[in-house]
């Protein structure tokens, strides 16, 4: 804190500090350095998260010295919305133009008694799974924990303030909007840790999701950091299979998978809670009865529940949605072995807003050669296994 505290001492013009995604300790200390006490980070939590606030003039209830003093080296910054689509079916999707010029994508689904946000973790993704149109475009870079809880801020304020008792518009956060987010473990961590935060959004962990393809090493440091409820992306019940859909398996197979995914529910307080498989339904691919059979077995005993997702198409893939037959059948299979299994439903269809189909404008530097970007893959699970752990 010695440099917020120099930051603000100095004659030159100082960089402000961006307040939006900074981790509540952090903003203690930072209310600390410019001599006050800590609880002023609670007062501005609830200014900028649940009113929604983006200038020190709103707070009312803080001093006005300290609103200038606040106005001069910090500041509530969140992306830029570049476009908000809104489905025939109520789902929304704004295009959020993150630092840099590029845009990532974030969805919210309404249900009856729900709304789940679909949030981005990195622009672009470096994983490359073979159904994936965020994939198709390659890896850009990180997304900063402000520009991941921005837009759930970005989210909340468009549907007017949440009022205090009342129904709340968004009652789930899934990380499953464009990226990789293990690959992004402390922006990740950090922003998740705002959605959960009471002072901040309050979700409850059962519903703030991360989902990830499987890079083990980061999911088994996941454990000790953060208690939000965890979807694995399987697609295939055996190695073979699973190495060509999602090629971050060659380097971490199903078993480690389902061992690491195991290991951090057991390691939560909270015992009830299951691990979600998720399972993109790819016609002729991966949707025989034989395989729902594997999958069956595999799963046999593991605490978890099984979503099915019916492939999305997206111009230039080359897979197809099975039929509603085909996915009953393996709803079946699965169902009759005992486990409980969900059906994604397809939502906001017309604009472009279902899984797999988020493009966002990535301007990609891994686009180069598939070999440039499968070395460029691999270089990011090493840095998720080693530097940060
Ligand atoms: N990188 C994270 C988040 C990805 S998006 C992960 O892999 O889990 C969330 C889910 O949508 C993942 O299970 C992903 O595999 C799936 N998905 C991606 N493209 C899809 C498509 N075109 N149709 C259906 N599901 C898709």
């Amino acid at each position: 804190m010695e440099n917020s505290a120099a930051l603000i001492a100095s004659d030159t013009p100082p960089a402000r500090v961006n307040l939006l995604g900074m981790p509540r300790a952090r903003m203690e200390e930072f209310m600390v350095a410019l001599g006050e006490k800590p609880y002023r980070a609670q007062q501005l939590f609830k200014w900028i998260y649940h009113q929604g606030a983006d200038s020190f003039g709103q707070m009312t209830d803080i001093s006005r010295a300290l609103r200038e003093r606040l106005a001069q080296c910090a500041e509530v910054r969140a992306p830029e919305v570049a476009e908000e689509h809104i489905s025939a079916d109520g789902t929304r999707k704004w295009l959020v133009r993150v630092t840099g010029g590029s845009c990532v994508e974030t969805v919210f689904i309404p249900e009856d008694g729900r709304g789940t946000l679909c949030v981005s973790s990195q622009v672009g993704c470096a994983l490359d799974c073979s159904f994936c149109s965020t994939g198709k475009q390659g890896f850009q870079r990180d997304l900063t924990a402000a520009e991941i809880i921005g837009q759930v801020w970005i989210a909340a304020r468009s549907f007017g303030l949440p009022k205090r008792g009342g129904q709340r518009s968004i009652t789930n956060v899934v990380m499953m909007g464009m990226g990789e987010p293990l690959l992004n473990f402390d922006n990740v961590v950090a922003a998740m840790d705002l959605m959960m935060d009471d002072f901040a959004y309050g979700i409850s962990k059962r519903r703030v999701t991360l989902s990830t393809a499987g890079v083990v090493p980061a999911l088994e440091r996941l454990a000790a950091v953060s208690e939000a409820s965890l979807a694995i992306s399987l697609h295939a019940p055996n190695d073979a299979l699973r190495d060509q859909l999602v090629p971050v398996n060659r380097r971490y197979p199903i078993a480690s998978l389902l061992d690491a995914a195991r290991r951090y529910m057991d390691a939560q307080t909270d015992s009830k809670r299951v691990i979600t498989v998720e399972y993109t339904l790819l016609k002729g691919v991966n949707d025989s009865v034989e395989l729902a059979r594997e999958l069956a077995a595999l799963l046999r005993g593991y605490p978890c529940k099984i979503n099915l997702i019916p492939f999305n198409p997206f111009p230039q893939s080359s897979y197809e949605r099975p039929s509603r037959n085909a996915v009953s059948r393996f709803w079946n299979v699965l169902t009759e072995a005992g486990h409980r299994v969900t059906v994604r439903t397809t939502r906001g269809e017309d604009i472009d807003a279902a899984c797999g189909q988020l493009v966002g404008q990535v301007q990609d530097r891994t686009r180069r050669s598939a070999r440039h970007r499968a070395a460029h893959a691999a270089l990011a699970c090493d840095r998720a296994q080693g530097v940060r752990a």
